[in-house]
């Protein structure tokens, strides 16, 4: 049954990945999140100008961290800004770019490892094949040797 969802998650994410330059992901990480109010809502104001330029800093820091671990994040850049539908984060995993939502309500460490791995999957072997319960379970095996 498991094995089942995932293959037909992988199909799924396949056939975007052919189609699109980006696939939009929100990270499945917890209930809450796929009841998140989109910014459009106004119950989630963007940050400030000041408070998005700290978060990115961190963002863009925490991934540079992550690539000296795992060698397929080289090069990855993240930013914060308009997100589609007003997702969490988006990874553009064929150009190796995380948009984390400027509205966010989960923590960018959160958000990012979790978006991250859409990046190492498509760097693995230029296909989605992982589907979105990540990291993962042989995620060790990316570390750089
Ligand atoms: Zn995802």
């Amino acid at each position: 049954m498991t094995i089942l969802r995932r293959l037909s998650v992988a199909a799924s994410l396949a056939v975007l990945a052919i189609g699109a330059h980006a696939a939009p992901h929100r990270p499945a990480v917890s209930a809450p999140m796929t009841s998140t109010p989109s910014p459009s809502d106004g119950q989630t104001p963007a940050r400030d100008a000041d408070a998005q330029r700290t978060e990115a800093d961190y963002a863009q820091g925490k991934v540079d961290r992550l690539a000296e671990r795992y060698g397929h994040l080289e090069d990855v850049t993240v930013t914060l800004g308009i997100t589609p539908e007003g997702k969490e984060a988006v990874a553009y995993y064929t150009e190796g770019r995380i948009v984390i939502s400027d509205a966010h309500t989960v923590s960018i460490d959160t958000i990012l490892e979790h978006e991250i791995w859409h990046v190492i999957d498509w760097r693995d072997n230029g296909r989605l094949d992982w589907g979105e319960d990540l990291p993962p379970d042989n995620s060790q095996t990316y570390l750089r040797q």
